[in-house]
């Protein structure tokens, strides 16, 4: 059977018309209407026929029909209702396809992904609606579900902040959080005119894989040290850290585990590696 391709400026406009669908900007709706893209993202992702999937945000299923073409079976949460007889339509045929109609942020993932792949492994791929991008990216690897890798379009802004080194102006605690649980990249860029509606701003696409072991630390504090640290980023963080009443940090003992570390005391959160603040919450 050959298809006509989601991805056709010309098909989308027929399942506007066909069903009477308007974009919610609300929901971030802006969906792709690019083959080379939509290749690029499920090559990016290295799906084949022996992959489970979870996708968020399936919308007409442009990227999910890629996705089925090449894994072995896609579930995709969408929370539009009205998308539901539209997926029917536009996915109709494909029998290793399940959705399902629930708002990402509030659905028990788990307990989804245990049931729907049976303990195997699987991977998540969206390009995600941009309102909620970076909660959708925290709470799945702090749910950690198990998969093995993750790929997700996002705001080129949101790329160079999740792959940002030290002494630069993206480098914040999202880096950090991101950098602490995963190996990231950017594996394509993406211009605003693959979607439609037009985005104002570029995209890109970042595959991120869990890594395996992760320094032994109390995660709670030093994450609270980051946050403390990138609250207040031009202040130093012999500033930012003694100021946070919840830290309770003495000015004199930062100033000796800064010397024991051989970190200048007028260093800013932007000017520390992850290592730095590993180290330093160790022994704060
Ligand atoms: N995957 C489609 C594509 O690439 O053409 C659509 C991507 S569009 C950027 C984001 C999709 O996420 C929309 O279909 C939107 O309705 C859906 N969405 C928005 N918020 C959501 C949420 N909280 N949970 C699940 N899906 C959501």
């Amino acid at each position: 059977m050959t298809r006509d391709r989601l991805y056709s400026p010309k098909v989308i406009k027929d399942v506007l018309d066909r069903h009477g669908f308007r974009f919610s900007k609300g929901l971030g709706q802006n969906f792709l209407i690019d083959g080379n893209i939509v290749r690029a993202i499920r090559q990016a992702a290295d799906i084949t026929k022996d992959d489970y999937v979870l996708e968020i945000g399936p919308g007409f299923g442009t990227l999910t029909e890629e996705l089925l073409l090449h894994a072995k079976k896609v579930v995709a949460v969408e929370i539009d209702q009205r998308l539901t007889s539209v997926l029917a339509d536009t996915l109709s045929g494909f029998d290793n396809f399940k959705l399902i109609n629930e708002d990402i942020m509030k659905l028990d993932v788990q307990a989804l992904v245990e049931e729907e792949f049976e303990g195997q492994s699987f991977k998540i791929v969206a390009n995600l609606p941009y309102y909620i991008t970076t909660p959708i990216i925290t709470s799945l690897i702090e749910a950690d579900l198990g998969e093995t890798s993750m790929t997700f379009m996002v705001q080129k802004e949101v790329a160079d902040r999740i792959v940002a080194g030290p002494d630069n102006k993206q480098y914040g605690s999202l880096t950090l959080f991101i950098d602490y649980y995963t190996d990231a990249n950017i594996a394509v860029l993406a211009p605003k005119s693959v979607f439609m509606p037009q985005p104002k701003v570029d995209s890109a696409v970042v595959h991120l894989v869990k890594n395996q072991t992760r320094p032994q630390v109390d995660e709670e504090k030093l994450f609270r040290l980051i946050h403390a640290g990138f609250n207040q980023r031009r202040k130093t963080i012999m500033n930012s850290l003694t100021s946070d009443k919840s830290l309770q940090i003495d000015k004199s003992r930062l100033e000796g585990v800064l010397h024991d570390l051989n970190l200048p005391t007028n260093y800013r959160a932007e000017n520390l590696k992850l290592e730095d603040f590993i180290n330093i919450c160790k022994k704060i």
